[in-house]
């Protein structure tokens, strides 16, 4: 069996960034793109933040960054990774779902993140048509609008104070009556004049044909039924902001560091982590804090969405894509001589 110099798993921009970096330093990279590769450009329609491109689609975005790598002679599987083991540091192997076996001398882990939804047929049809998981991508779309977020948490507070400066009026739909966000991100949407909490709120079906007009709801919480005509609001746009689930399954008994989320711990995120919360208590044992963008597992670096729980844009993940390739590069480059 070849031992690969650097094996990218994730097919997404911060996997493809990487790769055309790797491959531009000679270095010959694999990229594992996973089944269907892409990542989340793949289910985005218009994508108007790409330095570069005023508006391009998700898909085609990520078929220009697949045709720049090859043109460096990328190489590609487009397939999962089952299984991994990183016991050894000079021989780190994975296991694709087809059974076949690589093995390497560094690995990039850029396999992302994907949001969660609430599952129901009219929001998975209007997906892309004012539903949405990104208020940075989309709330541009919708000036002077009639807009609702769901979710109680961090990234719904940020989701709904993004949506104001676009907005003329966003309501939060909440299933409970208390917020598990921050206080300060509470207080700033409690307080903002363009915003109203709906609590004890769910969404049983997002309304409309073509685009998003409306939203039925039911509710455990007596005022917001009150507040709302015939369980019916009005709205033009659905941002569901209510978690998102690191795609980290296949690292299950690896001994990478992941936090109660899933997220992998980045050299670079233990001390972010470190600085910012008075509960993390994981070991710093296995890191080497030289670089940014390695796991607590010799060899192995993280990148892109399946790292960052804050920014999650395409721009963000490629470039912490490259960032890392570049760490890769020097280690390898080390490990020579
Ligand atoms: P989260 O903290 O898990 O919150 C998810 C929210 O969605 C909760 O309020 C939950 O309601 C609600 N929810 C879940 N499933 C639902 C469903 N099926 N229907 C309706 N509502 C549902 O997720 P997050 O807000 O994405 O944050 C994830 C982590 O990233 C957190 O640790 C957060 O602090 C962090 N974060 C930090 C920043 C920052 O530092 N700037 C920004 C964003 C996120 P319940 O409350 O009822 O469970």
């Amino acid at each position: 069996m070849k031992k690969e110099n650097i094996i990218i798993i994730g097919g997404g921009p911060s996997g493809l960034g990487a790769a055309i970096y790797n491959a531009r330093a000679f270095l010959d990279p694999l990229v594992v793109a996973g089944s269907p590769p892409g990542g989340q450009l793949m289910l985005t329609s218009d994508v108007e933040n790409y330095p570069g491109f005023e508006s391009i689609l998700g898909p085609d975005l990520i078929e220009k960054m697949r045709q720049h790598a090859v043109h460096f002679d990328v190489r590609f599987v487009n397939e999962n990774v089952a299984r991994v083991d990183f016991a050894d540091p000079e021989n780190l192997k994975l296991w694709l779902a087809d059974g076949s076996e690589y093995s390497a001398s560094s690995i990039l882990i850029a396999t992302g993140a994907g949001a969660q939804w609430l599952n129901i047929e009219s929001e998975t049809r209007l997906r892309g048509r004012g539903v949405s998981a990104c208020a940075t991508c989309d709330g541009f779309f919708f000036k002077n609008k009639t807009l609702a977020v769901v979710g109680g948490g961090d990234t719904a507070m940020e989701e709904a104070l993004t949506l104001t400066t676009f907005a003329a009026k966003v309501y939060v739909l909440h299933r409970r009556n208390e917020f598990r966000a921050s206080q300060i991100m509470q207080k700033r949407v409690l307080e903002h004049e363009k915003i109203e909490v709906l609590w004890g709120t769910e969404v049983e079906e997002v309304l409309g044909e073509q685009r998003v007009e409306g939203v039925r709801l039911s509710f455990a919480n007596d005022s917001s039924r009150a507040k709302v005509d015939g369980n019916t609001l009005k709205i033009d746009g659905l941002f569901v902001a209510i978690g998102h689930t690191p795609n980290t399954g296949f690292l299950q008994n690896s001994g990478i560091n992941m936090n109660e989320k899933g997220y992998i711990i980045s050299s670079g995120m233990f001390a972010w982590e470190k600085m910012h919360r008075k509960d993390f208590n994981v070991s710093d044992n296995g890191y080497d804090f030289a670089w940014q963008f390695a796991t607590n597992k010799k060899g192995v670096f993280a990148a892109g969405d399946v790292v960052d729980y804050v920014y999650r844009q395409g721009v963000t993940a490629t470039g912490m894509g490259v960032a890392a390739s570049l760490e890769v590069e020097r280690y390898l480059a080390e490990k020579k001589t």
